[in-house]
């Protein structure tokens, strides 16, 4: 940010007031054309925060792409007092083939930043990217979906132990909170080194738009700009019940131990009980059922999509609930009917 008020990056400038729609370049293809990466910038009239918005770090991962698209081009921004940085694609060369990873080695661009100009292609995309639009912010949000193939209720990753990121993580106000620092090279954990606090919101499955998960991820930011008082319309939300899932909890990806077709029985979010059968895995005969059951009562944060695993591959992400929560949940799910929309 710049003293007047104006938002600035390398080759341009907002002023307050303004909105700009620009393509911009952060690496060359084969062909020496440019890899440029979408950004809509909107500079309120009145004074405020400056936040980023951003998704398909992984570039099959599309939720996300909706929520920031919504909120740059559909919300009525008129009395915002701040800036929004609107990063709707990061991972380009990933969206353009459909895949998890940049194209080029297979790099994990969310594994890059915050980047190097003089380093490999993917440190090179993930400096621009993180100079131009993540430093000069004061605080983001990155949207990301479960690993292809597997879904993930909606929930936050936050480091809860900076107050600043705890803040944020419950400004947005989901149910479930994952407490965890991130690795090196993530944009979050790197954009909260460099002072920008920053938490991952997960939703859904890579490939889809899932309504149902992005009207919940667009109440969220609506919170979350309450909270920071990018506009008056809305409140902080209070989801119901919330979990800050952290080291004492138990937690498990629970695995495949045999090779098989999976029966799954529960959708994401749903509460089992410790001994419930989960899923079942069976052979091409349908002749030896393996029953898997839950080894503790919990939520299950994420389940299998794709029903086929070799030992080893996941199942289903299970987390425990305090005793106080549980209840709640059971009493809210006992009247939940769950919406098969999304599915
Ligand atoms: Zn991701």
């Amino acid at each position: 940010m710049s003293i007047d008020g104006a938002f600035t990056y390398n080759g341009g400038k907002v002023e307050p007031g303004e909105r700009q729609n620009l393509r911009y370049g952060i690496s060359e293809t084969y062909l020496g054309d440019p890899v440029r990466i979408p950004v809509t910038i909107i500079n309120g009239e009145r004074d405020g925060p400056t936040a980023f918005l951003s998704a398909a770090a992984h570039g099959d991962e599309l939720n996300g792409i909706e929520v920031v698209r919504e909120v740059a081009h559909e919300w009525d921004l008129s009395e915002l007092a701040g800036t929004l940085v609107c990063l709707p694609v990061l991972n380009v060369p990933g969206f353009l083939a459909q895949q998890r990873y940049l194209p080029i080695y297979d790099r994990d661009l969310n594994r890059s930043f915050p980047g190097d100009e003089t380093s490999t292609s993917a440190k090179r995309m993930a400096a621009r990217i993180f100079a131009n639009f993540v430093a000069p912010c004061d605080f983001g949000l990155d949207f990301h979906t479960s690993t292809r193939g597997r879904t993930n209720m909606l929930h936050v990753r936050a480091d809860m132990a900076d107050d600043d990121i705890a803040r944020l993580a419950h400004a947005f106000g989901s149910n479930v909170i994952i407490d965890s620092e991130g690795s090196s090279g993530m944009l979050r954990t790197e954009a909260a080194e460099v002072g920008v606090p920053t938490v991952t919101i997960e939703m859904g499955e890579a490939h889809r738009f899932q309504r149902g998960l992005i009207d919940e991820a667009l109440r969220g930011v609506e919170s979350v700009f309450a909270e920071y008082d990018l506009w008056d319309r809305s409140t902080v939300r209070w989801p119901g019940w919330r979990t800050v899932i952290d080291d004492d909890n138990e937690k498990t990806w629970i695995r495949a131990d045999a090779g098989g077709i999976v029966d799954m029985h529960y959708e994401r979010g749903s509460l089992v009980h410790e001994g419930d059968r989960i899923c079942t895995l069976t052979d091409p005969f349908k002749s030896d059922n393996i029953a898997v059951e839950a080894p503790f009562t919990g939520l299950l944060v994420g389940v299998l999509e794709n029903p086929v695993v070799y030992p080893g591959n996941p199942l289903c992400h299970l987390v425990e609930l305090e005793s106080d929560v549980r209840q709640v949940v059971e009493r809210e799910q006992s009247r939940r009917v769950q919406p098969r929309a999304d599915r």
